[in-house]
């Protein structure tokens, strides 16, 4: 996106760009921190709103780790997470939107459009030891 036809200012290219050094999977308050650090002055709600509007672009994921904060990552592949009860580390795991949308087939409940997983363990180096 920073080198393609977008202009290179306004807060989504800021986010963006902070969410791609950052890595991982972010807080909007992580955003926020690090934009602060750079002497960007971009309020609070603007940070949420571009991310907002990155993830309807498809440029942004939503990572469902349970409660606390909503993750962003940056990316377009669909997958889910393993989550460590331990240490709190989220790592991708492959996985489509749909691949288990029919467990859900009862048509009375309502039309499934995505589903995310979310798998609770033990992650590999805070299994005992390591
Ligand atoms: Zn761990
Ligand atoms: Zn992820």
């Amino acid at each position: 996106m920073r080198s393609g036809g977008l202009r290179a200012t306004g807060p989504r290219v800021e986010v963006l760009g902070a969410l791609e050094d950052l890595g991982g999977h972010r807080t909007a308050d992580d955003v926020h921190d690090l934009l602060t650090t750079r002497g960007r002055r971009v309020p609070r709600s603007s940070v949420y709103n571009a991310l907002s509007s990155l993830v309807g672009a498809g440029l942004v994921l939503t990572a469902d780790a349970g409660p606390g904060a909503v993750l962003y990552e940056t990316g377009r592949e669909w997958h889910h997470h393993f989550v460590c009860r331990v240490c709190r580390s989220v790592v991708d795991v492959p996985g489509t939107a749909d691949a288990l949308a029919d467990l859900y087939p009862d048509p009375s409940v309502g039309e499934v459009d995505e589903v995310q997983v979310v798998i609770r363990g033990t992650c590999i180096n805070c299994l005992p030891g390591r």
